[in-house]
């Protein structure tokens, strides 16, 4: 995967292409990353890539020039998407998607956004990270890529990780715990310590339909369920009743 990353903080995508397991896939060739300074397209004597919002107000917007010539100068571009909380909230689906392409260019707005032509004319698809606005696109495009590059495979080393991930299944995953077994009285449950692989196979499934069920009901309305599962669920919901109880 190549992505091309405009933006105004070249710096601030440049370190996070220099940490832990996204510079690990850049030296291992799985993805690249070719990071713009759209101030380099400036045609303004003091770099300046926005101006003032026709029809007055507060704020400023991203000139359409720069970004229009930036992009017209990537050889490779793929997808051009537009970080923005007007696009469509990002889902595990789309990344999994999105992992599939060779290219992709992701513009980051900042200020009041960019000049709505640039919308318009030059971008494929505006994503969102969420219904909530930050600052800029820089952090969202970093979700975006870490959200993407996990699923490219090879990137991570046991793609059985991967798998139980949430929504990977459209359900949550289940719980972990490491060492030590007891902290202060609050033990592990018996069973993950028993090596016993099937039955800690079922009480993952269980936990994870569990978790599910008490934090996010409305995912499970989206899954189908197996008899198997139906069951499970049943204990858990049961179990936490009594647990409530005491
Ligand atoms: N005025 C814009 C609006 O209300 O729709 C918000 C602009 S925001 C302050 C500046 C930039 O941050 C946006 O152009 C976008 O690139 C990025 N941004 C902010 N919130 C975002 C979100 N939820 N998802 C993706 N990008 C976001």
């Amino acid at each position: 995967m190549n992505y091309n990353i405009i933006t105004i903080f070249p710096e601030l995508v440049n370190m996070f292409a220099k940490t832990g397991f996204i510079k690990r896939a850049m030296e291992k060739d799985y993805i690249d990353m070719n990071i713009i300074d759209l101030r380099s397209y400036s045609n303004n004597k003091h770099n300046r890539v926005d101006d003032k919002s026709y029809g007055g107000g507060p704020g400023m917007v991203m000139l359409y020039e720069p970004i229009h010539s930036s992009i017209k100068d990537i050889k490779n571009k793929g997808s051009v998407l537009y970080l923005s909380p007007q696009g469509k909230p990002l889902t595990q689906q789309k990344l999994k998607n999105l992992s599939l392409e060779d290219n992709l260019t992701i513009l980051c707005g900042r200020y009041e956004g960019v000049d709505q032509r640039v919308i318009d004319n030059l971008v494929d698809e505006e994503v969102s990270i969420g219904d909530y606005v930050i600052s800029g696109g820089e952090s969202a495009c970093m979700v975006l890529m870490e959200g993407i590059t996990r699923l490219i495979p090879g990137v991570v080393d046991d793609i059985e990780s991967i798998k139980q991930d949430s929504f990977q299944a459209g359900i949550l995953d289940h719980p972990h715990y490491t060492k030590p077994e007891n902290i202060e009285g609050m033990a592990i449950p018996d069973v993950l310590a028993s090596g016993n692989h099937q039955k800690i196979e079922i009480w993952r499934r269980k936990h994870a339909l569990g978790a599910t069920w008490l934090k996010r009901p409305e995912l499970l309305k989206n899954v189908k369920l197996s008899k198997e599962d139906d069951k499970l669920l049943k204990e858990y919901i049961l179990e936490h009743e009594q647990n409530e109880q005491k």
